[in-house]
Formats: structure tokens, sequence, C-alpha cells
């Protein structure tokens, strides 16, 4: 099969483990035998400092050319005062609205060799396996009017959370869909007691549970949701919820996991003729700043989310299943970088990136 990539590595740590997320797919691609063309561009603070903005044109063009797209992260010190659109963080949010991957999805599952990594008790995160479906492109950090005004004590700032029937309608459908794959439970977050906002997210779920009768639907408010999380995690299989909650919930989410590092994502959207959803992948974490450039970085988030896309962009379930098993078996040999961890040296970033591409070669 031939595979168009656009790889968009962005700043910090994103250099890192993108690099050894691709290398892990051009494994992949030779192992399977699959025509596979890289194209790299500019996104975040890089593409700042070399093309004056953080979504260049010619990024733009590539991501709707490609077949998908694998990011790393943005966000660089130094631009917390500039306005939004020359904030690295800027070229990210036009890109996901540009390319409209109205969903992320955020799977979140506990290796067993990892029980010890969480913060929480063997007995609470042990057999935690839920995907969050996060709303992507609306809400808060896209709606109007937004901005500051006024100087001194008057200073005032306003963002506006704002949701179209369509907009809750997909995305709770793609929750749904999802939930038929896996236990057939779909939990929906809001804060339907004070805002009205989630008022309409609660009644057009409904709307859409009323077409899945085989899917049970259950609703939390997201204060409840985020002390359940850590109290009872396996209460939940797929939790829906709107952009700015889901942001948040899924870092608190990432805990479980033991390390931001591990978890990928997915940002899907409609379906394409070819039958798969255009697809944006990349990591949960950020472009941390702290450890870039010095090999901690841990790369299985970024490499996960090349399983993800190999699925669901390309329905390559074998190819897929090859590197999370490759995943699942160097954690088992305690193969793991310091974020986990580990009770001996901790891996350096490259060494993870071998490591993957050796487990795959074996595939035993
Ligand atoms: P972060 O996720 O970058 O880092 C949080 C903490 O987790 C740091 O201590 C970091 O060292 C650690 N960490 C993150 N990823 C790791 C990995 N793969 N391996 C080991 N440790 C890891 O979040 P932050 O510090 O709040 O943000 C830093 C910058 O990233 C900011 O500019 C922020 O805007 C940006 N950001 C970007 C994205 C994105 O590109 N999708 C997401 C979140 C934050």
């Amino acid at each position: 099969m031939k595979m168009k990539i656009l790889v968009l590595s962005g700043d910090g740590i994103g250099v890192d483990v993108t690099r050894e997320a691709v290398r892990v797919l051009r494994h992949i691609a030779r192992t399977y035998g699959h025509d596979l063309q890289i194209v790299e561009s500019l996104i975040g603070g890089v593409a700042i400092r070399e093309a004056g903005t953080p979504l260049p044109e010619e990024t733009l063009a590539n991501a709707l050319a490609a077949d998908a797209t694998v990011m790393g992260a943005v966000g660089m010190p130094g631009y917390e005062k500039a306005a939004p659109e020359k904030r690295p963080e800027w070229g990210l949010l036009q890109l996901r609205k540009a390319l409209c991957v109205y969903a992320n999805l955020r799977p979140i599952r506990i290796h067993p060799s990892l029980i010890e990594s969480s913060p929480l008790k063997n007995s609470v995160v042990e057999g935690t396996d839920m995907v969050i479906v996060r709303e992507l492109t609306g809400g808060i950090y896209y709606g109007t009017p937004r901005g500051r005004s006024g100087v001194g004590t008057a200073r005032r700032a306003v963002n506006t959370m704002a949701y179209t029937y369509p907009e809750i309608e997909r995305v709770a459908r793609m929750a749904f869909e999802i939930a038929r794959g896996r236990r057939k439970k779909v939990t929906s977050v809001d804060k339907s007691n004070v805002l009205e906002n989630s008022e309409l997210w609660h009644a057009v779920v409904e709307e859409v549970a009323a077409e899945f009768p085989d899917v049970a639907l259950d609703h939390l408010l997201v204060d409840n949701c985020a002390m359940q999380l850590i109290l009872n995690p396996r209460r939940f299989d797929v939790l829906l919820t709107e952009n700015l909650f889901g942001d948040i919930l899924s870092d608190e989410g990432a805990v479980l996991a033991g390390s931001i590092g591990m978890l990928p994502s997915a940002s899907l959207g409609d379906l394409k003729a070819s039958g798969f959803r255009v697809g944006l992948y990349e990591p949960v974490h950020g472009s941390a700043p702290d450890i870039a450039g010095q090999e901690k970085a841990n790369p299985l988030g970024a490499i996960g989310s090349i399983a993800i896309m190999l699925e669901c962009s390309f329905g390559m379930k074998t190819e897929s299943a090859a590197v999370n098993s490759a995943i699942d078996r160097i954690l088992r040999g305690g193969v793991m970088t310091a974020d986990l961890r580990p009770a001996g040296r901790p891996a350096t970033t490259s060494e993870i990136g071998d490591a993957i591409c050796a487990a795959i070669e074996t595939r035993s």
C-alpha cells in the first residue's frame, strides 16, 4: 500500500519523539512491503522562527495533500506575551480546524509491567482500559468573542464556550460507534448543572444515544468525573466530553498510565473516499522544554500514535498490532525511560526506538 505521510516534528521533545516514531514507521513499511513517502514541514515555534508564522501555508497545503499527518508537539518558551496568532500553539489549533479533525481519541490502557509506575494503588489502576473521546475543533478554544481589553484595574478578558448541534452530534456519534467495538458503554461528561452550553451537550448526546440502543449511556458532571477517574478508573469504557474538559481530564488520565509520555492520540475527521478517516496523530504530551534534546523523552506515546494511524488511516491491523506488541514486550523486558521509574539504568529515547524496531523484527 502507498502511504504519503506529512511529518511535523514541531518543538522541544516533539523533535526527539517524532524521530523515533518515524524510524518505527519506516521499519514497519520495510518489513511489510509498503511504499512510504515522507514529507516534512514546519509548525509551532520553529515555524515562527523560520517562516514568521506558526502554521505556514506550505505546511497546511502539505497536510491537506497527505494521507495522514504525524505530529510531535508545539510550544517554546518566550512567546507567552505574544498575540495568540503569533504563539506556537496557535499553529496546532489552526491545523486541527483546517483538517476538521473534530474527534480526539486518547486510549488509556495500563500495561501490566507499568502498574508500579502509577502513583495510584495497584488495586485501583489494574485493568483500566478506556478511550477518551474529546471534541477538538469547537468550544472555548475557538469561540468568539474572545480577547482582553482595558487597562489597570479596568482590565477584563473574555472567552466564549460555544457549540452547535452538528458539532456535538458528529463527535457523539463517533463515541457510540467506538463503544460498539468495545464494552458498549459511553460516559458523557459535562457541567449541565451550571452551563447552558453543557445542557445542549447533554441533550444532543441523549438524542444520538437513542440510535444506539445496544450501548449504555451515563452522564457525569466534570468535577465528579475528575474524582471518579482516580477513584474508580475501571468504570470507564468510552468517556465522551467537550474540548476544554477533555484537555484537562486526559492529562489526569495520563497519571493512570504511569507517565504522560506513554499516551498516544488520534485526531479524526470525516470519512474520505478511501473509506478511512482524515487523521492527525500525535502523542498527548507537550514539548517539555525541560528535557528537550537530552535523550530523556519517552517516545512511546508518539510510537503508539503510529500504531493507531496504521489502523485508522490505512486499515493495517497486523502492522498496528506489531507495533503495540513491540511496546508491550520491551516494557515487559524493563526497557523504559526515566519517567517510568525503571529499576535499573533508564533507556534513552533512541534506545527505545532501537528496542521497538528489534522487537518488530523478532515478532514473537
Ligand atoms: P508537557 O507535556 O510538555 O510536560 C509536562 C511534564 O511532563 C514535564 O515535566 C515534562 O518533562 C514531562 N513529559 C512530557 N512528555 C514527556 C515524555 N514524552 N517523556 C518524559 N517526560 C515527559 O506540558 P507543559 O510543561 O505544560 O507544556 C510545555 C509546552 O508544551 C507548553 O508550551 C505547552 O503549551 C505545550 N503543549 C503542547 C501540546 C501539544 O503540542 N499537543 C500539548 C500540551 C502542551
